[in-house]
């Protein structure tokens, strides 16, 4: 699960980036309302972090824009102010939830799980694929009675590839936006490095599980059991 913060206040946006990815979440800040706006175009976030008060696009713009282009990306706002307008505003504008300034981690996380599970982008516990199961909470990845643990880039790649529809293939090129973001310094070797770490873990776990890569193409998970 990837999140966007848009956060003017670079102690914030940077405490909320740490309390995200502290929960697994691959969390991106940026500072101003263009940018947040730029990079939910990019359509590679499942949830987004919205402050209302930011240079240049206000939240609300920021939020308006994006259901304008039709982007049903879920926004939680941060409004400063406790006042019933904004909340009104924010919700006007196509924000599916606000916090009010200051709030508890508990309660931002809890907003955020909310938002992602009333996308249907749910944060499932546990996927399962072949002989394998992934548990997001733990960012473990067994098979039978053996376990490794998983970087949370490991996880995120192996949860992707566990997620696709039946033999369809995912390029390098969508991995690296999913998991790097678009504006990474991620290349192909990056994606090749981390097959090859999951490959070597899958090999431990003794799975009938395997990545493939489809030449030119990308990969796909193939599960032959015997
Ligand atoms: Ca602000």
């Amino acid at each position: 699960m990837r999140i966007l913060v848009v956060e003017d206040e670079n102690n914030l946006a940077s405490a909320l980036v740490k309390l995200l990815e502290g929960q697994n979440y691959l969390a991106e800040a940026v500072h101003d309302g263009q940018s947040g706006l730029d990079y939910a175009l990019s359509g590679q976030y499942d949830a987004m972090i919205l402050d209302v008060m930011l240079p240049g696009l206000s939240g609300f713009e920021v939020a308006s824009a994006l259901r304008k282009e039709g982007l049903d990306l879920p926004i939680l706002m941060l409004t400063a102010r406790d006042k019933v307008t904004d909340k009104v505003r924010g919700l006007d504008s196509g924000a599916d939830d606000y916090l009010t300034k200051p709030f508890t981690t508990e309660e931002l996380l809890a907003r955020v799980r909310a938002l992602l599970r009333r996308q249907g982008a749910v944060q499932m516990d546990t996927l399962t694929f072949g002989d394998l199961s992934l548990s997001l909470d733990a960012s473990t990845l067994s098979c039978q009675d053996r376990q490794v643990r998983l970087s949370r880039k490991e996880q995120e790649v192996m949860r992707i590839l566990m997620s696709l529809p039946p033999s369809h293939i995912i390029s390098k090129d969508e991995l690296i936006m999913k998991v790097w973001g678009a504006d990474s310094e991620a290349v192909d070797n990056n994606v090749e490095a981390y097959v090859s770490f999951l490959r070597k873990k899958l090999f431990y776990l003794n799975s009938a599980v395997q990545i493939v890569a489809q030449r030119r193409l990308g990969y796909s998970l193939e599960y032959t059991a015997c």
